[in-house]
């Protein structure tokens, strides 16, 4: 359910081209005790006040962190990392949230998390101080914005293994997760326990066309098959390789599909042909 670059792209754009323009009459918080406990939101939830009386300048996102922009330098910062659904509704509709934006005229925004996520009303000069900002903003590339030089620096700057380099809070490149993993390794042929310094040159550019391909199918097909965009429209990518995958014959060579626990998650690879 992870919310990647690509995704939190496609969502940003819709938002942008939706509420920008638009006045915040109200919000509600709601069944927030938990996320509140675990810092998923601000810690002062009179935060939220200062969004009212806004209008809506603009959204985007970097990594996998969506920015909405009001006047007089607020923000709104979504972040459902490992699963949430942001809706907008017209007048009427409901969903169940953790926050709920209402817009003058009666159109609304609502916010739920499913897993880790962040939720946060900021200021512009309170943003570096929100850790998923600073990592999105001021710290990784984001996938879309790297160039193949980059991209290699990036690989070979650590004897590591591949995936805390493309996956994690310290990863060089923001916005994927295991799932990008499992897809991006399959399709660049590379076995997802490899250390990057094990990589020969081609394996490092298949492995930035296979990144930046997954990027374009995703763009393209509206998302991930589980993820919902903002008008609850489920994205159209079916992962090449994933849990989708498990115990089924790889289309390329025939092999059985395995999985193995790496860096926190199941990795589903061909052990046919990654290598
Ligand atoms: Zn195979």
């Amino acid at each position: 359910m992870s919310f990647e670059y690509p995704e939190a792209r496609l969502l940003a754009g819709q938002l942008d081209a939706t509420i920008k323009g638009k006045k915040i009459e109200s919000y509600d918080l709601k069944d927030y005790e938990k996320i509140h406990r675990i810092g998923f939101i601000n810690r002062d939830l009179d935060d939220f006040k200062r969004l009212v009386g806004r209008t809506v300048m603009g959204a985007g996102s970097s990594g996998n962190t969506i920015r909405v922009r009001l006047d007089n330098g607020m923000n709104l910062l979504l972040a459902p990392e490992y699963g949430g659904v942001i809706l907008y509704h017209r007048a009427g509709d409901d969903a169940k949230y953790h926050l709920r934006i209402g817009f003058t005229g009666g159109d609304s925004l609502t916010v739920r998390l499913i897993s880790m996520g962040v939720i946060y009303a900021a200021d512009d000069d309170q943003l570096d101080g929100v850790y998923i900002y600073r990592r999105d903003y001021r710290g990784a590339s984001s996938p879309g914005d790297l160039t193949p030089e980059r991209f290699t620096e990036l690989i070979t700057a650590k004897a590591t293994q591949l995936k805390p380099l493309l996956v994690g809070k310290n990863a060089a490149v923001s916005g994927l997760s295991n799932s990008a993993y499992q897809d991006v390794l399959y399709r660049a042929g590379i076995h997802p326990r490899r250390k990057s310094s094990e990589l020969s040159s081609n394996q490092i550019n298949a492995l930035y066309d296979a990144v930046k391909a997954l990027i374009e199918e995703r763009l393209r097909q509206g998302g991930k098959d589980e993820i919902l965009d903002l008008f609850g429209k489920k994205g159209g990518y079916t992962p090449v390789m994933g849990p989708n995958m498990k115990d089924r014959l790889c289309p390329r060579c025939g092999a059985k599909v395995e999985r193995t626990a790496l860096g926190g998650g199941q990795v589903h690879y061909c052990p046919g042909c990654q290598i």
